[in-house]
């Protein structure tokens, strides 16, 4: 249901003024009109669709960051983490595009400018990242940092070895339950045997062994998705961090992709729940620091915006479909 002008000025502290109303007991006649209000778009709560990986650890993580994101869908600045990770993952996606033998680091290193104007041209928005860097020194240091992760990926793996099966795979699949999985893969290799592997590159650090399990629900969800739509146990996940030069990988077994399929289900039902009810709760860590809401937050002091009820159906939970995270 689409919520009125007149509904959100109540909710927002009471009815809208009238446009004529007379000053200090002056004629109205004589007081000039103020010119129409510009109407206000009504918010609008809408019913997540789909879930994805981000999303999901979202709401794991804080299902109030959960509601700003996919709910509200509030702007977030970009940040240099995580649009330099978007550089890299399109570094060496393209690099694939050159015969196996030319795909040396040097040639990889040559891909990040070209890459970072590309970057620009298609979310101009990144460029603000620099708006106050006239010399051009942060964004110099900015891009070697880039250069260096994408050389590092050398050491951890030979991609004049590889032939990937895909590379930034869209993928979509439905779950008996109705709910829709959706994210996107880095890469996916197939083995001449059928074997396959997903492989997925973060720009950060491998997390210390007691974490291992949170990362590599993401690559779980993605065997998941991959079982649903071509049948097969991927053979192998694997994590590539060319933040410290590790790579982290498990082999899944069908159990592992039921349990995480009835994870989901029971997070798709908290989501449920809580689209329904209104009832976000923020859940603070040290992760508040990276959140780009704190305005809007109560434990900041912040009030979240209107949340109207109910709500409307949605055609997608707001998964990206091009990159933009530090991966
Ligand atoms: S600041 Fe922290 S508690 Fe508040 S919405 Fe962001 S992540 Fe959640």
């Amino acid at each position: 249901m689409e919520t009125s002008t007149e509904e959100v000025a109540e909710e927002a502290g009471g009815p809208a003024r009238p446009a004529t109303a007379a000053v200090d007991g002056a004629d109205a006649a004589v007081v000039p009109a103020a010119p129409d209000p510009v109407p206000v778009p009504a918010p609008v709560a809408i019913r997540p669709a789909s879930l994805s990986p981000s999303r999901a650890g979202d709401f794991m993580q804080c299902p109030l960051l959960y509601r700003f994101r996919v709910i509200d869908r509030l702007p977030e600045k970009p940040s240099e983490a995580a649009t330099r990770g978007t550089l890299v993952h399109a570094v060496l996606e393209r690099l694939f595009d050159a015969p196996a033998a030319e795909r040396t680091a040097p040639r990889a290193r040559a891909l990040v400018p070209g890459q970072w104007d590309r970057l620009r041209e298609s979310r101009p928005e990144v460029g603000e990242l620099f708006a106050d860097d006239p010399r051009g020194e942060r964004l110099a240091r900015w891009l070697t940092e880039a250069e260096q992760l994408v050389e590092r990926w050398f050491t951890l793996e030979d991609p004049s070895r590889l032939e990937p099966a895909e590379r930034e795979l869209f993928v979509e699949t439905e779950l008996d339950s109705g709910l829709r999985l959706r994210g996107i893969i880095d890469r996916v290799d197939v083995a001449p045997t059928g074997e396959v592997r997903i492989v997925d590159y973060k720009t950060g650090k491998a997390p210390r062994p007691q974490y291992a399990e949170g990362a590599l629900f993401q690559m779980k969800f993605y065997a998941l998705v991959v079982w649903r739509l071509k049948k097969v146990v991927p053979r192998r996940l694997q994590l590539v961090y060319l933040g410290s030069g590790d790579v982290l990988t498990y082999d899944p077994v069908l159990a592992d992709l039921e349990r995480v399929e009835r994870k989901l289900l029971a997070l798709w039902e908290a989501i449920r729940l809580a689209t329904e009810t209104g009832d976000w709760r923020p859940r603070p860590t040290k992760l508040c620091g990276w959140c780009d809401h704190q305005e809007h937050c109560p434990e900041f002091g912040g009030t979240p915006p209107p949340y109207p009820l109910p709500v409307r159906a949605a055609e997608s939970d707001g998964t990206e479909q091009g990159r933009m995270g530090p991966g």
